[in-house]
């Protein structure tokens, strides 16, 4: 098949307008959309610099390159999260990556550099180990852009922010609704504005994108995953999109723009009535009474214990 806008071989198809996209005309598309929310949601003033969080898989390393040939000044940002294999494989391709393209990458090492084992504290507090490690990543991710006076940009793809927002309307998930807007301000010096530039991007064109445009990536989910009830909401909405194309774009981008004024985003993102104090051993915020989440982690490996 042939691309609809240049006799180039295509490498996507979209059913629902009959085009087909060469890798380049692909890449011209997909930047379009990035712009398109950085626009629409105020992402990035102008001049202003971006932290990339970096897993070594498709979206985020996409992502980086696009920011890149954007014009956009970046840093890389990838978080050792101690996971044995999966940690060093998704290292290696972020690494790799980086050094093809001659940027600069920050690593942070979860148990060197801050004494946290994610699986010994999960055992140890009887939670899920994605649920600490979650704690662990928002901690380093904020403060690492706070630190470089950076704008944090994550992967989060469209599939991504759909099923989180069917999730939590399934379970009405107030909370988590508000969290998931594509664009958090700062609201205080210790709180790096959060953006997610990929929120028009789905899976199939950042898969083809990599795949067209010679980026390697890691492909296996992270071992400790628990995606059951999200990778059932997943199907259902894959199944959607099937038989109704464009049917994703329009509920993330419907429920964003509806719902712009009606969430108190304007907060950070953080619950009306939450108040956040600094933590006495660290400075970043928490809306804990004591030490925050993060430290109370590290607490657990101090030595005396
Ligand atoms: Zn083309
Ligand atoms: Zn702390």
């Amino acid at each position: 098949m042939k691309c609809s806008r240049c006799h180039e071989e295509a490498v996507i198809y979209y059913p629902q307008s009959r085009q087909a996209l060469c890798a380049e005309h692909l890449k011209e598309y997909i930047e379009r959309k990035v712009k398109r929310a950085i626009e629409r949601f105020k992402m990035l003033k102008r001049g202003e610099k971006v932290l990339v969080a970096v897993s070594g898989g498709k979206d985020s390393l996409m992502l980086w390159e696009i920011l890149v040939d954007m014009g956009y000044d970046t840093e890389g940002l990838y978080i050792d999260l101690g996971l044995g294999e999966y940690s060093k494989s998704s290292e290696e391709y972020s690494r790799g990556f980086a050094e093809e393209r001659d940027l600069t990458l920050r690593i942070v090492r979860v148990k060197e550099d801050h004494g946290i084992d994610i699986v010994a504290a999960a055992k140890r507090l009887r939670r899920p180990t994605c649920s600490v490690c979650g704690t662990v990543k928002r901690y380093i991710m904020n403060r690492e852009a706070v630190e470089a006076g950076r704008v944090l940009a994550t992967g989060h793809n469209m599939d991504d922010e759909a099923s989180t927002l069917l999730g939590n309307l399934l379970t009405w998930n107030g909370e988590q609704l508000l969290r998931a807007s594509p664009s958090l301000p700062s609201t205080h010096p210790k709180l790096a504005r959060r953006i997610k530039p990929l929120i028009y991007v789905s899976e199939r064109e950042s898969a083809t994108y990599c795949f067209s445009h010679g980026i390697k990536y890691i492909i296996p989910e992270c071992p400790y995953s628990e995606g059951a009830r999200l990778s059932v909401v997943k199907e259902a909405l894959s199944k959607i999109e099937d038989r109704s194309p464009g049917s994703l774009l329009n509920f993330v981008d419907g429920f964003y723009r509806k719902s712009e004024g009606i969430l108190c985003r304007r907060n950070g993102g953080i619950k009306e009535g939450v108040e956040l104090k600094p933590c006495p051993l660290c400075g970043y915020l928490t809306s804990s009474s004591g030490p925050c989440a993060f430290c109370r982690l590290k607490s657990l490996f101090s030595s005396g214990e």
